[in-house]
């Protein structure tokens, strides 16, 4: 406010991050600032120091570089005034920020060492003791050590003991459900799960071992947003603990050895795809996959069938063949009239904008320079404020426009080539598709193909149609969303 005040600048709104997050994603008031700079609502933004601006990974810190200097609008720090399409103080910036996320990795790495420091002595780290234990401090000494808490203990004693018992019956469910019989519950007084009984039978912390980082966190991109996750890491150095065992090496391991055993043996994420239509049909009510149904062999005449698996959904399922014949003949029709559109008359050759993006760009680069003139010409006495402003935004909102032709110019040209591609490739494996359907070797090899072409095929049915009614099993509707792009 000092600074504004000294400059002169008028401050129309204050951006405060209660929180201090580590990526963008967790600095929702960064995100406005980011969302109103790129839609240059402002002419500058104060900071204390530009390393404020973005800590995070150097994919957030381009994101923020990147936005300011589209949008030509600076920072104001009290050291230093940052003009973003200025090169040389973007890559003053970027350094700062560059500087500011090895800081942020430095202070977390001098944190971790001391982390990993007290897991050799033994002591204890996490935030929350483990089921079974509390955590005590040591008297004297820097850290924590867990201590049996005798009623917890005592669960986990029974857990494994249940386990060994009768283990060709008692599955994790199992143990979970006698707990709940028996009235014992989690330590936040909820129904133990089959999760965290496995998470018991498996946790070394059990015979005195300690872990660093048994669970690292991980940061993952989902829908756009880095979220952590944790995963259970293989190899996580152990060390031997100041704790006392709940439980015996030998038991533990007899224990282990079953688990191991048991989840090694059946592997089924190995099936293979039965569906050739898996993530291409759609109910055209709700918008979801049709769920393939194998047939069920327990009763007679009954056929594997397509149906949509949303609760209420009105659409009605049919046999797998029929679809498949009806898939079959439809695309076979959407190819002749494709082909009659746009193929059966030669087509001249398409002609691209190429040139004209060629002048747009040079026009553009042009504009450009200019714009970063202004400033001199400012400083230099040859523009004055009004000027200054009225030559600066004239100049954006020509960028601007060159811009948006070029936009277009461009849009028209990937349409046009996808076009010719479609043509040029995908019609000769459409048909293709059409001539060897009946004799690819599996439901995968079907799908590729049909997945390369079209983008969705939409079923509507709504009139019940079975044995009895055998006029209406083929009365639904298939509307094939090709991937040629709209025009
Ligand atoms: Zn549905």
């Amino acid at each position: 406010m000092e600074l504004a005040k000294n400059r002169g600048y008028v401050i129309t709104k204050i951006f405060r991050e209660v929180a201090s997050g580590e990526t963008l994603a967790a600095r929702p008031q960064m995100q406005q600032l980011l969302a109103e700079v790129e839609n240059g609502l402002w002419e500058g933004v104060l900071v204390m120091e530009v390393e404020r601006l973005a800590r995070g990974n150097s994919i957030d810190q381009g994101i923020v570089s990147q936005t300011f200097r589209l949008s030509d609008t600076l920072i104001i720090t009290p050291a230093k005034i940052y003009n973003p399409s200025n090169d040389y103080d973007e890559e003053y910036f970027e350094f700062g920020l560059f500087m500011s996320r090895r800081e942020y990795k430095t202070i977390n790495r001098r944190l971790s060492a001391g982390r990993l420091a007290s897991c050799k002595e033994g002591k204890y780290v996490g935030a929350l003791a483990p089921y079974g234990y509390k955590k005590e401090k040591i008297e004297k000494q820097k850290g924590w050590v867990l201590v049996p808490d005798e009623k917890e203990a005592e669960i986990v004693k029974q857990i494994y003991s249940l386990y060994l018992s009768d283990e060709e019956k008692t599955g994790f469910q199992g143990i979970a459900n006698r707990l709940k019989d028996s009235h014992v519950y989690t330590r936040k007084g909820n129904p133990w799960t089959a999760a965290q009984i496995k998470y018991i039978l498996t946790n070394d912390v059990y015979i005195g071992k300690i872990h660093w980082q048994k669970m690292p966190e991980k940061k993952k991109p989902k829908n756009g947003q880095i979220v952590k996750m944790r995963y259970r890491s293989k190899d996580y150095p152990v060390f031997d603990g100041l704790h006392e065992a709940i439980i015996d090496a030998d038991t533990f391991n007899k224990v282990k050895a079953i688990i191991d055993g048991r989840i090694k043996s059946p592997n089924n994420t190995m099936r293979s795809l039965q569906n050739p239509f898996a993530g291409i049909l759609v109910c055209s009510v709700c918008g979801r996959p049709m769920k393939r149904r194998s047939a069920d062999k327990r009763r007679p005449g009954h056929s594997a069938s397509f149906d949509c698996i949303t609760r209420n959904c009105p659409t009605v399922g049919s046999p797998v063949d029929v679809v498949e014949a009806k898939v079959i003949s439809g695309i076979k029709q959407w190819y002749e009239s494709y082909n009659l559109q746009n193929r059966g008359a030669e087509k001249p050759a398409p002609v691209y904008n190429d040139n004209e993006i060629k002048n747009c760009k040079s026009k553009l680069t042009i504009l450009k320079n200019q714009l970063n003139t202004t400033f001199s010409l400012l400083e230099q006495g040859l523009y004055d404020k009004d000027t200054f402003i009225e030559r600066r935004s004239f100049l954006k909102s020509e960028i601007n426009s060159v811009q948006a032709v070029i936009a277009k110019l461009e849009k028209e040209d990937s349409l046009k080539r996808s076009q010719e591609n479609y043509n040029k490739l995908l019609i000769p494996e459409l048909e293709n598709l059409l001539r060897i359907y009946d004799n690819l070797p599996n439901a995968k090899s079907k799908n590729d193909l049909i997945k390369k072409i079209f983008y969705q095929i939409r079923y509507t049915k709504t009139t019940k149609g079975n044995r009895w009614r055998p006029d209406k099993v083929d009365d639904f509707e298939l509307e094939f969303i090709s991937r040629l792009p709209l025009q």
